[in-house]
């Protein structure tokens, strides 16, 4: 009896172990030359996914949506479109990027002074035709930067006066609270500066006489121009020898995984096109 018991364990203790081994030849087999083609389709996709997503997901993208602030009010890169929504070319840029990285974007317009300091608690991120600028990156972490840009000098169309840095001397300047064309007015000796909420403000101070200049960055200086071209005109900031600014996408500060992906993103947009696509259709149109 007892070694009946005995001889019956063996045999099923033999049947277990090649089962197993069965099983995890099986296995092995699979991970070689004989996958199936739905299987090889898993891995490929595997693949394209680690290639866009990124390898630890920043808390912001999580909940899979980027909340991105701006400040509508500075066209072309940002301004109410028709239907009163944030419309732009950092818009659309924001929207393309957040295709890529497989999240669904939210616009907040918001007051540009406030950006930084909401950024990873009210927004995500915040694009506004941003400079990259020291005191910012204290508060902030800066993506790679995605466009080259200048302050410039808006004048009355009659002003023949103002033309270099040394003109500029005593005269009353506006420009938009918190932006670079604000700290370069507050550094103008014997200067009247005027800060305004938005530039269009205080370019309808200079149409109206109570401003002598305006700064402000390149291309938006280009649109006032064109939508006044009898009442102002737009003079490069080459002449008053302004530095080269870049503009960049503000991120929460640390939030590495969050800049590595869109630094990401944003290099595949350059690559494929769309990032020209877009200054086309917003920038040089
Ligand atoms: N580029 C300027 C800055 O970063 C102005 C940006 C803006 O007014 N939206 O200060």
């Amino acid at each position: 009896m007892k070694n009946k018991t005995i001889r019956i364990f063996s045999v099923l203790l033999c049947f277990c172990l090649t089962m197993t081994l069965f099983a995890s030849c099986k296995k092995n087999g699979d991970k070689g030359s004989t996958a199936t083609s739905e299987e090889s389709k898993t891995e490929e996709v595997k693949t394209q996914e680690e290639n866009t997503k990124p390898d630890v997901l920043s808390e912001a993208l999580k909940d899979g949506v980027l909340t991105v602030g701006t400040n509508a009010a500075f066209p072309p890169f940002e301004y109410l479109g028709d239907d009163g929504k944030p419309d732009g070319f950092d818009m659309a840029y924001i929207r393309l990027l957040g295709e890529k990285l497989g999240v669904s974007v939210e616009i907040l317009d918001m007051e540009f002074e406030s950006l930084c300091a909401s950024v990873g608690s009210k927004i995500d991120v915040a694009i506004a035709g941003m400079t990259v600028d020291e005191e910012r990156a204290k508060t902030v972490d800066f993506t790679n930067s995605y466009y080259l840009a200048k302050q410039y000098v808006l004048v009355a169309k009659d002003n023949d006066e103002i033309k270099d840095a040394a003109s500029l001397a005593n005269k009353r300047i506006g420009a938009q609270l918190g932006t670079t064309g604000d700290f370069i007015a507050e550094e103008v000796p014997g200067v009247e500066e005027k800060q305004y909420s938005t530039f269009s403000l205080a370019v309808e101070d200079l149409k109206n006489g109570n401003l002598d200049a305006v700064i402000v960055d390149k291309n938006p200086a280009l649109v006032f121009e064109e939508q006044a071209p009898d009442q102002i005109k737009a003079i490069s900031g080459d002449d008053f020898d302004f530095e080269d600014e870049y503009y960049a996408i503000a991120c929460p500060k640390g939030d590495t995984a969050l800049v590595e992906a869109l630094n990401k993103a944003m290099s595949d947009v350059q690559a494929s096109g769309e990032f020209d696509q877009l200054v086309k259709e917003y920038i040089e149109k």
